[in-house]
C-alpha cells in the first residue's frame, strides 16, 4: 500500500476512509478532516479568537495543536478543580503544551474561586464528585470564554465519546440531552457558542495523532472518579466498529440527520444566578447551591 498523499510506502490504515497514509502525512491528514468540520458546521472562522478547553488529556492537546497549526485564532484554558494526584499532572502537560506553542494558558483555580477544592466539597455536601464537577467545569469554561474574548469554547469530544453519550442518552430515553447534543451549540444568554471540532475523528485517530507529533499527554484516570459506564460502552462500540467499520460515524451523523431535528429543547428560560450572576434556569445555579449548602 502506498500513501494516498505522497506515494511513499503507507503506515497507517485508515480503513473507514477507504485509503492509508504514511507517518508523516498522517497530521496533515488529520488537520485536514479538523479543519473540514471547523468549515462544514460552520463552528468558527480564522478571525474568530477561539477558546479552547485543555484538560490534559490526548483530545483537548491535540485539538489546540491543530487547531493553532492550522491557523486558528487559539486561546488556552483549564480548569484546575485541586484533585490531589490528578489535577497537578494535568496541568503540568497543559502548561508545557501551551508554552511549547507560544500559546497563553489562562487557568481558573476552583480552590482561589469558590474556596474549597472539588474533593473537598463533594464530602461536605455528601454528592458524588462528578455530578459537581461537571456542573464547575461547564460554568468555568463559559465564564472564562466570555471573559477572555471568545465567542467560541472548543472542546476535545472525539467520536467515541459522543457515541457513547448518545449510547447512553437512547438507553435511558433522556429525550432533553439528545436534544441538546451535537456538534455546535449556538450562543444564547451569557452562554458563548460550544464546538466539537474532533466529533468525527475516532479515539484512535486523535491518540496517533498526539503520538505521531509528540504530544506529552497525561494518562492518569481521575481518582474521584466512580464506575463510569461510559467506558463500557466506549467498549461495546469499539467491537461493533470492528465488525463494521464507521458504524460509529454513521449512527452519530444518523443520530443528527434524522432523529435531532425531530427534537426539540426544554430548558426553561435562562437568568442570571442571584449569587454569582453566571447563567441559570433557576434562581441560584447548581454550583452555587453546592458550595453554599458547605
Ligand atoms: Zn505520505
Ligand atoms: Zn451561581
Amino acid at each position: 500500500m502506498r500513501c494516498a498523499l505522497c506515494g511513499r510506502k503507507a503506515e497507517v490504515k485508515l480503513v473507514r476512509y477507504g485509503t492509508s497514509v504514511c507517518r508523516s502525512c498522517y497530521p496533515e491528514f488529520f488537520r485536514g478532516r479538523v479543519e473540514k468540520t471547523v468549515e462544514r458546521l460552520r463552528m468558527f472562522s480564522k478571525d474568530d479568537p477561539v477558546c479552547v478547553a485543555l484538560s490534559g488529556g490526548k483530545d483537548s492537546l491535540s485539538l489546540l495543536h491543530a487547531l493553532h497549526l492550522l491557523g486558528y485564532k487559539a486561546k488556552a484554558i483549564f480548569i484546575d478543580l485541586g484533585i490531589s494526584g490528578y489535577s497537578e499532572g494535568s496541568r503540568k502537560v497543559c502548561e508545557k503544551l501551551c508554552s511549547d506553542l507560544n500559546v497563553d494558558l489562562h487557568v481558573y483555580e476552583l480552590r482561589r474561586e469558590r474556596g474549597l477544592t472539588l474533593s473537598e466539597v463533594s464530602r461536605k455536601v455528601r454528592r458524588p464528585p462528578c455530578s459537581i464537577c461537571g456542573a464547575v467545569k461547564r460554568q468555568a469554561t463559559n465564564r472564562m470564554a466570555r471573559e477572555l474574548g471568545c465567542t467560541v469554547l472548543a472542546t476535545g469530544h472525539n467520536l467515541d465519546d459522543e457515541v457513547a453519550f448518545l449510547f447512553s442518552n437512547l438507553l435511558n430515553w433522556n429525550l432533553n440531552y439528545l436534544a441538546r447534543q451535537g456538534p455546535v451549540s449556538e450562543a444564547k444568554f451569557k452562554m458563548v457558542k460550544k464546538v466539537k471540532p474532533l466529533c468525527f475523528l475516532t479515539d484512535e485517530e486523535v491518540r496517533i495523532y498526539a503520538e505521531i507529533v509528540g504530544l506529552e499527554v497525561f494518562e492518569g484516570r481521575c481518582p474521584l472518579e466512580g464506575k463510569a459506564p461510559l467506558h463500557f460502552y466506549k467498549r461495546i462500540w469499539n467491537e461493533l466498529e470492528g465488525m463494521r467499520p464507521d458504524v460509529k460515524s454513521s449512527f452519530y451523523k444518523g443520530f443528527l440527520r434524522k432523529l435531532k431535528p425531530l427534537l426539540s429543547v426544554d430548558e426553561g428560560e435562562l437568568r442570571s444566578c442571584k449569587i454569582c450572576g453566571e447563567p441559570t434556569s433557576r434562581d441560584v445555579c447548581s454550583v452555587c447551591s453546592a458550595f453554599m449548602k458547605v
